[in-house]
């Protein structure tokens, strides 16, 4: 079963091309990642998938109900974090998740599920408090628990730990990865990327409106520019004839006391390039070695692309 389905979606800003073109889908039970630099489309599409934007051209579904003819089904079954925090400041904290959930049908029967959002996001202190007296980070939690008050399948999260203390984006990964064990569907978007590299089972790269990458998070850093790695050897000898087998490795060789090696582990290892430098009697006094991470990944991908 796909969660969520997206063909051939587009979305011209006067001036930006904010979305050209995307395919995607997601499937029920999937912990996705879409990464992607500031303006790169990421939460045009997410406003697209919740009805807050219409595509010039596409189609999205959720659950199999595609989201501008049958826009009802589609929301119910879509819990949404948006990136900007909007609220009725009058509103209490436990009235503002209520209030949301009723829009989707939920009634007192709810009640007891809501009270345990309030309960696992720490709002338990702030449930009378009014709305407008929250700090961000509260504000942010009442966003998380309003998405999930009326136990959506699919949960998208815009950012949902962009300025957020240590304190909640702990709490609130722990309640993610609860909802997501007991089934539930999750896409999030994030500047962090160790947080979708230690969640998600599969990355999407957005960058200028097009997805660039996408691939399971094992693959992305297993594979392509990944898989360099770079080796930095401490030698004592200052004056150093390389052997050819590394010499078109060496990429750095400014301090004479360092030699700096970048090279495919689909092609070379380490103990190759150890070994070319010894039998040239070259005495190795230390090594460190880098491996790509998928920071490295995202910013080669999104770095030398057209602005
Ligand atoms: P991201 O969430 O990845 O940072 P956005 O989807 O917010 O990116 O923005 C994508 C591009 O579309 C940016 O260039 C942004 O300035 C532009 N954009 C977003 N919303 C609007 C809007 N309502 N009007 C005009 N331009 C917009
Ligand atoms: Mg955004």
């Amino acid at each position: 079963m796909i969660a969520l389905s997206i063909n051939a979606v587009h979305k011209q800003f006067p001036g930006v091309k904010a979305l050209n073109g995307i395919e995607l889908s997601v499937k029920q039970g999937e912990f996705f990642g879409l990464l992607g630099p500031n303006g790169a489309g990421k939460s045009t599409l997410i406003n697209i998938i919740a009805g807050l934007t219409k595509a010039d051209s596409g189609t999205i579904s959720v659950m199999g109900y595609d989201v501008t003819t049958h826009f009802r089904e589609a929301r119910k079954n879509l819990g949404i974090v948006p990136q900007e925090l909007v609220f009725d400041p009058y509103l209490t904290v436990r009235e503002a998740i209520r209030i949301q959930a009723g829009y989707y049908g939920v009634g007192k029967e709810g009640y007891r599920w809501i009270d345990e959002i309030i309960d696992e996001l720490m709002l338990s202190d702030k449930a009378n408090t009014n709305m407008r007296a929250l700090s961000g980070g509260m504000k942010r939690r009442v966003l998380v628990a309003q998405a999930l008050a009326h136990k959506p399948p699919l949960i998208v999260l815009d950012e949902p730990t962009a300025g957020v203390d240590v304190e909640l984006r702990r709490s609130l990964w722990a309640f993610i990865k609860r909802l997501h064990k007991e089934g539930s569907t999750v896409i999030l978007t994030t500047h962090y990327l160790e947080e979708a590299e230690s969640f998600c089972d599969r990355i999407g790269i957005i960058n200028h409106g097009e997805l660039i990458a996408l691939d399971s998070t094992a693959n992305l850093i297993a594979g392509g520019i990944a898989s360099m790695s770079r080796l930095r050897i401490s030698t004592t000898n200052s004056e150093h004839t390389l052997p050819d087998a590394v010499k078109h490795l060496l990429i750095d060789s400014t301090n004479k006391n360092e030699l700096v090696f970048e090279f495919n582990r689909s092609q070379y290892s380490v103990l190759n390039i150890i070994d070319a430098l010894r039998a040239s009697n070259i005495a190795i006094t230390d090594i460190h070695t880098e491996h790509a991470d998928l920071e490295d990944v995202f910013l080669s991908l999104t770095s030398n692309t057209k602005t």
